[in-house]
């Protein structure tokens, strides 16, 4: 069936009149090119199905928490069972032990954890516990790290006051001189470090943390008595079946999580050290949702799959397999791409494409025959990327390089665009794939 888009269309128009803008947040399809379907109506291992029927090989799982594929039969027969049972209750249900148990045994620096729902509200919580241990008030962030959507950390001013933000002091990230410069200027007042593992801006190649720069934060806040927080909640559970700055050799105090926890039920967490808990037990945290049993039954399983199966070697094979293809499709069509981050959670972008034409035309050529890819945000893989899944991938991706090998002439910069700070994009900047 040819590719068409006409229900998506009418479904923006009339979300455009209920919704502001059609659709907030980064799960808003505004800059992407206009192919892109924003409403989807079915999801399956790697596949999803947008509201036209058509079919994609989804490469970014849900913005991260489809680990184990959409609707994994023993994750959903697992929720599926707790919800016979109950769901939200007067209180939590007795398996919200045995998860903190099993993430306990599982996260070297875990002692304790501590629920919610998103990402933000595990950063949220994990500054407020920073600042309960050490009665201080500044948190160290790296300019442009994205930590959530709340006032303290959105990273849109509109709506913010100058306060919410005070107590942030920005650094270079990886930049060891620029992180002790920062924490001089917190001095005395000094209460976190907040980090992601690496770095995983939109619009922009990623690089990985030098061992230096996370030896570097924790000494710091061992010598000051600051906490160090690592922000997992995009890539936990794709680095390591732990903190991911446990691959560096380097315990944080507090460490976040979202996203995968339990494969695309809401759930998100905190997890601290014994340092840490009694401020965590000080400060007052809650929410309506945050004790649902279903998530966490999904959780207990999900996090048996990281536990026992080779996923994470697999979802690096997978990527292996997807970088190198699309490496040497490129150089066939006389393209470079400028594929960067860990291969489990590829950034692909177009080298010498300062304004993304490449990109976004390419992407568009993929999408309209059955793959989606995102042409600025890095993606996700899952284990329902399997070779056979990766190499459709690639027949599909191959098209699309010989489709826009007869179409560069004529490209033009994406309206979508316009107006937008894109930052400038050299070749020094696409460090450590
Ligand atoms: N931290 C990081 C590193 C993230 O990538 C995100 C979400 N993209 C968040 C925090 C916030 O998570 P959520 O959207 O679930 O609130």
């Amino acid at each position: 069936m040819a590719w068409s888009n006409a229900n998506d269309r009418l479904l923006k128009e009339r979300a455009r009149r209920v919704i502001p803008n059609g659709m907030y947040g980064h799960e808003s399809t505004a800059r992407l090119p206009e192919v892109y379907p924003q409403f989807f109506r079915r999801s399956e291992g790697a596949y999803l199905w947008d509201t036209d029927n058509n079919k994609y090989i989804d490469f970014m799982c849900a913005f991260g928490p489809n680990l184990f594929g959409y609707r994994h039969k023993e994750i959903e027969r697992a929720a599926a069972a707790q919800r016979e049972r109950g769901d939200s209750m007067t209180g939590p249900s007795e398996i919200m032990v045995d998860l903190a148990e099993t993430l306990v045994d599982l996260v070297t620096h875990a002692q304790w954890c501590i629920f919610g729902k998103n990402g933000t509200d595990a950063t949220t919580l994990a500054a407020t516990i920073a600042r309960a241990h050490t009665k201080r008030r500044k948190i160290l962030v790296a300019t442009g790290s994205y930590h959530g959507a709340a006032p303290w950390c959105t990273p849109s001013p509109n709506g913010v006051t100058a306060e919410d933000k005070a107590n942030l002091i920005g650094h270079d990230y990886n930049n060891v001189e620029s992180l002790v410069a920062a924490a001089r200027v917190a001095s005395h007042d000094l209460a976190a470090i907040l980090v992601t593992p690496f770095r995983h801006e939109v619009f922009r190649e990623q690089f990985l943390a030098d061992a230096r720069y996370a030896v570097t934060a924790r000494e710091i806040c061992d010598v000051s008595g600051a906490l160090l927080i690592v922000d997992d909640v995009r890539a936990g559970f794709r680095i390591a079946r732990d903190c991911s700055w446990a691959t560096l050799g380097v315990q944080p105090d507090l460490s976040c999580w979202g996203k995968c926890l339990a494969n695309g039920y809401p759930l998100s967490a905190v997890l601290g050290n014994d340092l840490t808990r009694d401020a965590a037990g000080c400060v007052f945290t809650t929410g309506s949702f945050w004790f649902q049993a279903v998530p966490m039954a999904a959780a207990i399983r999900t996090l048996q799959l990281i536990r026992d199966t080779n996923y994470l070697e697999n979802l690096v094979s997978a990527g292996t397999l997807l970088r190198e293809g699309l490496d040497k499709q490129a150089t066939r069509y006389g393209f470079e791409l400028s594929q960067t981050g860990p291969v489990q959670m590829p950034q692909i972008l177009f080298a010498d494409d300062p304004d993304f034409r490449l990109g976004y035309a390419w992407a568009s050529e993929c999408l309209q025959r059955g793959v989606y890819f995102h042409p600025y945000h890095n993606m996700f893989l899952s284990t329902a990327h399997t070779e056979a899944v990766i190499t459709e991938a690639l027949c599909i991706s191959e098209e699309a390089f010989a489709a826009l090998r007869q179409r560069r002439a004529h490209l033009a910069s994406p309206a979508q665009l316009a107006g937008l700070p894109l930052p400038p994009r050299t070749r020094s900047s696409n460090r450590a794939a």
